[in-house]
């Protein structure tokens, strides 16, 4: 076993928590070189002729590229670097912003995620005020592991609680999960809704109540 390989296999972690350090372009390709081989070992066993089949000739390698350069890339880089501008009027009334798109995997069943998130902000004079895409990209991080939405939404949320140290923070998730739609009790298109508050906005209703309607009004404006 190579040294690069030995490292990656002795620095396992929960699914959807980063590693100890971001991987290098070579740590990457022993990763997808060891995955392909126990993803052929998979379709083997499953009796699934991916040598001669065309449909799933390649299917192995193709299968660990995606889990390691997409599914599961959030945890193997490092987190998006937050460029603030200057909260120099000092805007003190809320900011949200939504739908932001949600792409993840369940951490159960490996089966896909898909959904929207609202961020909603109240700024401190002391804190920052991000560019918009920059939440965009915050929630792209956080969602490209195996997840659970409801520690998804917390990691987003803390993430930026403790980063831009605003004066109140909510962050709402509502997805539909394929592991729920297309196996088990087959659920037509249920969604699942998770929220996660912080300072002031856990602290007073009127907030909390003005950040819901905001969501409605942006998911109805999005359609
Ligand atoms: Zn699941």
């Amino acid at each position: 076993m190579s040294v690069t390989l030995r490292r990656l296999q002795s620095r396992a972690s929960p699914a959807n928590e980063a590693l100890d350090e971001p991987l290098s372009a070579g740590e990457r390709e022993a990763m997808i070189c060891a995955a392909s081989e126990k993803l052929e070992e998979l379709l083997d066993i499953l009796r699934i002729d991916h040598r001669n089949d065309p449909n799933t000739r390649g299917t192995p390698v193709r299968v660990a590229k995606m889990f390691v350069n997409e599914l599961m890339r959030g945890r193997a880089v490092a987190p998006p670097s937050l460029t603030d501008f200057e909260n120099r009027l000092v805007y003190q009334g809320m900011i949200v912003t939504g739908p932001i798109e949600v792409r993840s995997t369940c951490a159960h069943h490996l089966m896909p995620i898909r959904g929207e998130a609202f961020i909603g902000v109240l700024p401190s004079a002391t804190g920052k005020v991000l560019g918009l895409s920059k939440y965009d990209r915050v929630v792209d991080h956080f969602a490209s592991r195996l997840q659970t939405q409801e520690e998804l939404v917390q990691q987003i949320g803390e993430f930026l609680w403790q980063n831009t140290n605003p004066r109140g923070l909510a962050v709402r998730i509502s997805a539909a999960h394929m592991c729920r739609m297309q196996r088990g009790v087959r659920a037509g298109n249920g969604r699942m809704v998770t929220s996660a508050y912080f300072g002031a906005l856990s602290e007073e209703p009127a907030l909390k109540d003005e950040f819901l309607r905001e969501c409605v009004t942006l998911d109805g404006s999005s359609r």
